[in-house]
């Protein structure tokens, strides 16, 4: 049983921070979701409206903010590359300005706080698997540089506050997560294949698709971000958290393709520039500090993305011409 805390989760309407702030809740504490909307919904968190314990403030963290609470999951950011390029000066902004507004809520609060930092901090990495002492391979002046550097540039806040400031923080290294709310257009790598499975599309691989990438279950991410929070003071991060199941882009799509049951075909497209050529977590840390590991496997986690993007499309009218049912038969749900 938790003592019930006052928590605040910032960019609480995103994919991940909906699922945050929905197992905080069930965890039974009192959630503050601070969003400005610039890529999250109100519809990922419509159901948790009429909870007397979830509250929501429209506002954009770059400007300061004064609350009153315990913790801090300070998510806020574009997180995919098409909606982080589309105002990269916004972007930067986001994780400094942001940041530093959150790491000042969280000094005159004295609250604990938490960074959504990413695999991104490692740039297209030499090292393989990533360890959390692999200092990276980023280009400073890229299209990516505005998350990537913003991302690193957080993360010396964060530690800079600690050492200057005494706060209590954890810094999250998240790594490619998917589930359930993912938006639909945000270029992603599962969700684009998802839909365009759903839809009979072709799949648009880029590259010859033989880069690869290690997918979480967005279940077991908020699993792994609460039990970092509530580690002891000396556990600060940063901390890689992701699967180490590492997959081709080529392999994600086929198995997408078996899943849905869809008759897209494999489109090859140009490879984005900077694209990393590998990703894999080393989460020896997580493990031996938080006893986490991932425990749902891609292809369950796929199915339930699958059966989150079918509903999503048919609601909205958007569909295939297969059938739930002959879906499901065909990929042996
Ligand atoms: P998301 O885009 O779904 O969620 C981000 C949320 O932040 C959105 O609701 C958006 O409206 C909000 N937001 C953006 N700018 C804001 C601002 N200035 N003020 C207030 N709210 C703002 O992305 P996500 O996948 O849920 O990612 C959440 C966090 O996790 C991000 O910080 C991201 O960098 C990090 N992360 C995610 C992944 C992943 O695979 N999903 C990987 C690495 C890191
Ligand atoms: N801040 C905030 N909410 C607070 C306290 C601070 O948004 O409750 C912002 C504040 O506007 C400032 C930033 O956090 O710009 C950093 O605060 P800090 O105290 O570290 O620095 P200072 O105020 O001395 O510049
Ligand atoms: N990708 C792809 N087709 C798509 C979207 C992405 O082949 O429709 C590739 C992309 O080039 C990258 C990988 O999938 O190599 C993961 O891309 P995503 O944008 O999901 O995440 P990130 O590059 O940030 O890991």
């Amino acid at each position: 049983m938790h003592l019930q805390k006052r928590v605040l989760v910032t960019g609480g309407a995103g994919f991940l921070g909906s699922h945050l702030c929905e197992r905080l809740l069930e965890m039974g504490h009192d959630v503050l979701c601070v969003d400005n909307f610039y890529t999250g919904t109100k519809g990922n968190i419509v159901h948790l409206l009429n909870n007397p314990f979830f509250e929501l403030h429209r506002h954009d963290i770059t400007f300061p903010l004064f609350v009153e609470v315990d913790q801090i999951y300070n998510m806020a950011c574009p997180a995919s590359p098409v909606h982080y390029q589309n105002d990269p000066v916004q972007t930067t902004k986001v994780c400094v300005h942001g940041s530093i507004n959150m790491l000042g809520l969280a000094k005159r609060l004295k609250a604990r706080i938490l960074q959504a930092s990413t695999s991104e901090v490692y740039g297209d990495p030499t090292v393989h698997p990533q360890t959390e002492d692999y200092r990276g391979n980023v280009n400073p002046i890229g299209p990516r540089s505005c998350y990537d550097e913003g991302k690193r540039c957080a993360e010396t806040l964060f530690f800079d506050y600690r050492r200057q400031h005494k706060l209590s923080i954890k810094v999250a290294r998240i790594f490619n997560t998917y589930g359930p709310r993912m938006h639909p257009n945000d270029g992603r790598v599962v969700s684009n294949f998802v839909v365009q499975a759903l839809l009979h599309k072709p799949l648009t691989v880029f590259g010859d698709g033989s880069q690869t990438r290690s997918f979480c279950y967005v279940d077991d991410m908020v699993e792994g971000l609460i039990r970092l929070m509530e580690s002891p003071e000396d556990v600060t991060g940063p901390i890689n958290l992701g699967n180490p199941d590492e997959f081709t882009i080529l392999e994600l799509a086929e198995l997408v393709l078996e899943l849905t049951g869809s008759r897209s075909e494999i489109r090859f497209e140009p490879l984005p520039k900077d694209d990393p050529v590998r990703r894999r977590p080393d989460i020896t840390r997580a493990r031996q500090l938080l006893g986490w590991s991932p425990t749902v496997p891609l292809r369950e986690g796929l199915r339930k993305t699958i059966d989150y993007f079918d509903d999503f499309l048919r609601e909205r009218g958007l569909t295939g011409d297969v059938s739930q049912a002959e879906r499901k038969s065909s990929a042996g749900f």
